[in-house]
């Protein structure tokens, strides 16, 4: 059995022979240590290292970026996207400049007020500019620690997340705090990368239990956001007149799914809304027995949100002359006028107030 001891050392004794060389290494201001990681947060390093470098040509201290129109700022971060970052930037220079005499906060809990500054950012410049012992969570080391303790669990709980800070915090221990969250961020960037990492170069594979399993390829586990199902409903407004009276039909739901013993016109699904050229082919096979319908109205496309699925619907007004009822025993036929007795789903209800 190995202790945490073995791994953060030779995770730190990696680090310090392998790490990337880039501009905000070995940096101590917190400025720019805050810009680098405001900078990375959505982008790769090196379409990020021109602006940093940029960045600070221009604003080499808080003062120049508080003292800068936003126009300048938003300027100079033309391409990065997610502008709301320089916008959060220079809000921050502000409250700094006004709000802490222009001195960066030097701990987690002032850091994490600023705007802009979430618990993983607050995390790393409390750590790296402070030493501060703050673990930093970002997407990189919850997958390294997901494989080092072979997590099964949903990336995406705030329960693992505090279970994967906790295990930082401990390996951390009494090491340096900012090496140990650069030489994990190191690691998560070039050996345990998310597509084939590079287990057989890892100083951490005696240690690896996805690896010991055979499971880093399923290792984080993501739980995909249940995909909303898509429904194509055509709805028949049959009409026919008899004895000088306007009948419709309807259907009740029977299915214990959606709109469970609702009322309904008549219902085809299909994979595709029906339209005006391909409903004709449709009536033949609905109605064999019909010898003439007439097609009198065809409703726009419908958009109905439900919370598991979104449902697409259509509502044809035919004319026939016989009895539909022959066509399916399901069907009941009712006085045009008192549709409103019936309870119907919403989705219909729209429809009679609009076209029926
Ligand atoms: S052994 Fe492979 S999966 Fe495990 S930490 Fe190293 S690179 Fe990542």
């Amino acid at each position: 059995m190995h202790s945490h001891m073995d791994i953060t050392e030779k995770l730190i004794h990696w680090y310090s022979a392998n790490k990337r060389t880039l501009p905000w290494r070995g940096e101590k201001d917190p400025f720019r240590i805050w810009l680098s990681e405001i900078i990375l947060q959505q982008t790769r390093v090196e379409q990020g290292l021109p602006y940093y470098l940029r960045f600070i040509s221009t604003f080499p201290g808080v003062h120049d970026l508080c003292r800068a129109p936003e126009s300048q700022v938003l300027r100079l971060w033309q391409g990065l996207g997610y502008y709301s970052r320089a916008r959060n930037l220079h809000k921050a220079a502000r409250q700094i400049v006004h709000l802490y005499d222009g001195v960066f906060p030097s701990s987690y809990k002032e850091l994490i007020t600023l705007p802009g500054i979430g618990d993983y950012t607050a995390a790393a410049i409390a750590s790296i500019a402070f030493g501060e012992p703050q673990p930093a969570v970002d997407g990189n080391v919850k997958r390294i620690i997901s494989r080092l303790l072979d997590m099964e669990e949903n990336m995406n709980s705030a329960k693992t997340y505090t279970r994967i800070k906790d295990t930082c915090r401990e390996l951390m221990g009494h090491h340096d705090p900012g090496t140990f969250n650069q030489a994990l961020m190191d690691l998560g960037a070039m050996q345990c990368v998310p597509k084939n990492p590079r287990c057989t170069l890892c100083p951490l594979q005696d240690h690896c239990l996805a690896f010991k399993e055979n499971t880093v390829a399923e290792r984080p586990v993501r739980y995909k956001k249940q995909k909303k199902k898509i429904r194509h409903f055509n709805f028949l407004v049959i009409e026919t007149d008899r004895n000088g009276c306007s009948y419709v039909y309807l259907e009740q739901r029977k299915h214990k799914d959606i709109w469970t013993h609702l009322y309904q016109f008549p219902l085809a699904e299909s994979t595709g809304l029906w339209d005006e050229s391909t409903l004709p082919g449709e009536l033949i096979k609905i109605f064999p027995k019909q010898k003439a319908f007439t097609i009198k109205a065809i409703s726009p496309p419908y958009k109905h949100l439900l919370s598991h699925q979104t449902i697409h619907a259509r509502f044809f007004k035919i004319q026939i002359n016989k009895d539909a009822r022959m066509e399916s025993n399901s069907w009941i036929s009712i006085p045009r006028e008192d549709i409103t007795l019936y309870a119907v789903p919403r989705l219909i209800e729209q429809y009679l107030e609009k076209e029926f």
